[in-house]
């Protein structure tokens, strides 16, 4: 159920080798890990030993150099694993998410900042969602003043993930005023900051799911940056940022059919174990169909994650299949964990089967880094000229 066949030999042997490492850690260690809210650091440690973690930053800063083809392969098996969301979320901001310092990084940065991301010795978070902006993101208030070699950074965000762990963030700040720019996108800047605790209060939010992995309120007073950690230049920001949109989507939409697909063999093989009424309820098509379902419909979204990542690895626009990859695939996988939980009935309700847990991660593959309404905008605009409705 991998869809390996359209894979080369080479892409089938990653998969099989960060599968390994992926199955060692089973249902006990995430159970314990969600319900203490406890960082999976042994699990981090063990995909960072593998090389793992560098698999698309470039060669000369230690990575492998590989493309969003073989991050999103990497991605869809971690989360296809008992890991889930949470597996994928721990690590996830070091497979992409500094893209923006691989594309407008200075040399002295790029070797400075990825290396230690690579080690797994450094953590970083992501932090632009804003309380008063939401996804209008030329709203964003947190500003940014430059006073001689230093920013100074003052406001807040929300939802920062990993950022009880994390020794840095990249962080998106405002250093003109809104009403002193053409567009309201303009004027924003990004910084790869050093996360001091003793200007940032980190707030953990109580959750529904994935609480191995927190999410965060950030309320930054003062925090100190130096001009050599701004990356790019002062009011591009926006731009810098909008190189990683389309990667960042595509990734998220392989980790939803990772955690699809691992609804689905769950309910299949339940379906085939549990007996009622003298036979095994797989063999009623009431059971049978949905699964069916589930399964073509996962297929089919993965078809427009490979395409989507072909397109960004071949250097050309893939926006409306990015775009389209992330929905397809969080709407099929939010299907099958939502089917699967139906499939085992009572025992889907029950924390020991795990499928409860897949259905409270699934739901942020569907929320974040962009709502479905979102996405139909964009659709409806962009690749449908109808008029823009936000
Ligand atoms: C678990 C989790 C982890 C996250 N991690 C991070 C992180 O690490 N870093 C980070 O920066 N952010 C993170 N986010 C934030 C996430 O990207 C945002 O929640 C998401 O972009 C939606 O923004 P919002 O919550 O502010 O929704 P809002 O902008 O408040 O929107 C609320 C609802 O209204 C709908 N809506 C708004 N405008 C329109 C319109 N014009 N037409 C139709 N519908 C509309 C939206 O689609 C949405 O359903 C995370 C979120 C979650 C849940």
């Amino acid at each position: 159920m991998t869809g390996v066949s359209l894979l080369t030999e080479d892409q089938n042997s990653l998969v099989e080798a960060i599968g390994k490492i992926a199955d060692r850690f089973g249902d006990d260690y995430w159970r314990k890990a969600d319900e203490t809210a406890s960082f999976p650091h042994e699990y981090a440690r063990a995909i960072a030993e593998g090389g793992w973690l560098g698999i698309a930053m470039p060669e000369n800063v230690g990575g492998a150099g590989l493309g969003l083809t073989e991050a999103a392969l990497m991605m869809e098996r971690l989360a296809n694993s008992a890991g889930a969301m949470a597996a994928a979320s721990s690590i996830h901001i070091n497979i992409f998410g500094l893209h923006p310092v691989v594309v407008f990084g200075t040399e002295q940065q790029q070797q400075r900042f990825l290396p230690p991301l690579i080690a797994g010795t450094e953590r970083a978070c992501f932090g632009v969602t804003e309380p008063d902006a939401g996804l209008d993101t030329g709203r964003l208030k947190t500003m940014a003043v430059r006073d001689g070699d230093i920013y100074r950074i003052t406001g807040r965000k929300i939802w920062t993930s990993t950022a009880q762990e994390a020794d840095r963030v990249l962080i998106i700040a405002r250093t003109s005023p809104v009403e002193a720019t053409p567009k309201p996108t303009d004027g924003l800047t990004l910084f790869y900051a050093p996360l001091d605790r003793s200007k940032v209060e980190i707030r953990a939010i109580h959750k529904m799911g994935r609480h191995a992995v927190d999410s965060n309120m950030l309320f930054i007073d003062g925090l100190e940056v130096p001009v050599e950690d701004r990356i790019g230049e002062e009011g591009q920001g926006f731009r810098c940022l909008l190189h990683g949109l389309n990667p960042e989507r595509i990734l998220i939409a392989a980790e939803a059919i990772g955690v699809g697909r691992q609804a689905l063999s769950r309910a299949v093989t339940y379906a085939k174990e549990r007996v009622v009424f003298g036979r095994p309820i797989g063999q009623n098509q009431g059971i049978q169909h949905p699964l069916a379902e589930n399964w073509m419909e996962l297929e089919a979204a993965w078809l427009m994650v490979l395409r989507a990542a072909a397109l960004y690895d071949a250097g050309q626009p893939c926006g409306a299949e990015a775009n389209s990859a992330k929905y397809l695939a969080a709407e099929a996988a939010f299907k099958a964990c939502e089917r699967a939980v139906m499939t085992l009935g009572g025992m889907g309700y029950a924390a020991e089967y795990g499928v409860e847990r897949l259905l409270r991660e699934v739901l942020i593959t569907r929320i974040a880094p962009v709502s479905p309404e979102l996405i139909k905008c964009f659709i409806a605009e962009r690749v449908l000229g109808l008029p823009k409705s936000y």
